[in-house]
């Protein structure tokens, strides 16, 4: 008889956890996961997939727009929110089957259960039940804070409400200038919300490359988004027909919802993991080494409750390499250098690699390239748009140590970059490469003039 009930537990039926249950079972290891909501977590239910389908919404707003200097003429437009809602409802309930049908394909028994940590081997169901395990994988993911702790700051909504929200706002206004905001704030605008931002910061997006940082403020103010920077609310009250935000200059907004987006903490409370000798940082994120081991070697984590990267691919990753090593006879560690991401504003921005700020930190003598120029789109349309593309080289080696991209479907474009980033490609290689004619990418191969070299601690025009 086997000493435990299964070969790996899995707690938590999102990205990481759906794709590390699957990999095990394919390896032959007999598995089992709960989850006590949806099947496919935070990216398919209430984040990646929902979020990108209301982008594309909001984007036909520009292209009628834009049409019209294209020689078309379009008669009024109408938006239906709860249509979009529906469409939105039916495709992340048909991707939710598929993770399901995918589960059970495998062989993985499926729990409709909280579970929690009872010891190095052990889980408990919320029915009573309890379940033995060789193997014990946390990927909980992470859950949204409200900041900052204000009163009121209970009548905000998370990027957990919004998508669902029974009437449109017409009115909203987005606390804090991550990821989260910004692409709402930049969808919101054009599907007909007057939108304000207010951020603690002087500058959007935290960490991002001053020139992205720059080029998008730009972009969302052009799309009218009220944009206020070194701001913070200090109360919120319910007014008639709404909400009232008093702001720390003084001045009130009278919106119909507020938007925290103020970051993610990992899940961890209530798992008993301490209690199993489980060891979390300051933040309440599980420390683990590179195979995404923790402090019990029977038990790991994937994913966002590790506060590793927190995105999507590098969950299905570290899940996938995690049951590699576990069952396919492979130890495999997940490498989180040069991961690509997008902000799906509109404009996107794609980034891979390091900023300029990191460049020149790391590395004596860092090149920077750059071009900023206008869309042949925007030409006819009359849009003021700009694109911007950064290209930032190890001076000594040549090799290229981060690209940035403002502009049209940068998600797509940087992708692509990031494959020639990842195996190390050198400035010459890049500019060998024959370009694409005519598309904004191709000034990704066609920059040839420097615009300005830093040599540590002294900055040089090129
Ligand atoms: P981010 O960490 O990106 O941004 C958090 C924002 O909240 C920042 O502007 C931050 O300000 C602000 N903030 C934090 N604490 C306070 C406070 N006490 N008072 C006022 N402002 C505060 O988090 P998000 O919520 O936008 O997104 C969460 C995570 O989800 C992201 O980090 C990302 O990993 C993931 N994500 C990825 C997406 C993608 O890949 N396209 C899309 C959406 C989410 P400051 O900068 O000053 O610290």
């Amino acid at each position: 008889m086997a000493e435990h009930d299964v070969d790996f537990f899995v707690i938590g039926g999102g990205s990481g956890g759906v794709r590390a249950a699957r990999i095990a079972a394919n390896h032959g290891a007999r598995v089992a996961l709960a989850e006590s909501y949806r099947l496919g977590g935070t990216c398919v239910i209430r984040g990646c997939v929902p979020k990108k389908l209301y982008v594309y919404a909001s984007r036909f707003a520009d292209d009628f727009a834009d049409a019209a200097g294209f020689g078309w003429e379009v008669g009024a437009a109408r938006f239906s929110w709860p249509k979009l809602v529906a469409g939105k409802e039916a495709e992340v309930s048909r991707l939710s089957d598929i993770y399901r049908a995918n589960l059970v394909k495998a062989g993985v028994t499926i729990h409709a259960n909280r579970a929690t940590v009872l010891g190095p081997n052990r889980i408990g169901l919320d029915t009573g039940a309890e379940v033995s395990a060789r193997h014990i994988l946390v990927a909980t993911g992470s859950h949204p804070v409200f900041h900052p702790d204000i009163p009121g700051i209970d009548l905000a909504i998370s990027s957990n409400e919004i998508f669902d929200l029974p009437a449109f706002p017409k009115r909203l206004l987005a606390i804090g200038s991550g990821y989260i905001a910004l692409e709402f704030a930049s969808a919101f605008v054009r599907l007909g919300s007057a939108v304000t931002v207010v951020y603690r910061g002087d500058a959007v997006l935290r960490g991002f490359d001053h020139d992205m940082q720059a080029g998008l403020s730009e972009a969302l103010g052009h799309a009218g988004i009220d944009l206020r920077p070194r701001t913070s609310p200090t109360r919120i009250e319910r007014v008639d027909g709404g909400l009232r935000v008093h702001l720390d200059d003084g001045t009130t907004v009278e919106v119909d919802q507020v938007l925290a987006a103020t970051g993610r903490v990992p899940l961890t409370a209530g798992l008993g993991l301490e209690a199993a000798g489980v060891q979390l940082d300051a933040s309440g994120a599980i420390r683990v080494d590179r195979f995404s081991t923790t402090s019990v070697p029977s038990i790991h984590a994937v994913g966002d409750v590790t506060d590793r990267i927190n995105l999507t691919p590098v969950a299905i990753r570290e899940g996938h390499l995690l049951a590699d090593t576990l069952f396919g006879g492979r130890d495999r560690a997940t490498d989180h250098a040069n991961v690509a991401s997008a902000v799906f504003t509109t404009p996107e921005v794609g980034t891979v690699g390091l900023t300029e700020a990191d460049a020149r930190e790391r590395f004596d003598v860092v090149d920077v390239y750059k071009a900023a120029f206008r869309p042949m789109k925007a030409t006819l349309s009359g849009r003021a748009e700009k694109t911007v593309m950064k290209i930032l080289v190890d001076g000594i080696t040549d090799r290229v140590l981060g690209v940035h991209i403002l502009g049209h479907e940068a998600g797509e474009v940087i992708q692509a970059v990031a494959i020639a980033v990842h195996m190390g490609a050198t400035k010459a290689q890049f500019d060998a490469t024959m370009a694409v004619h005519p598309t904004a990418a191709e000034e990704l191969v066609t920059m040839r003039t420097r615009t300005a070299r830093h040599t540590r601690g002294v900055a040089e025009a090129a």
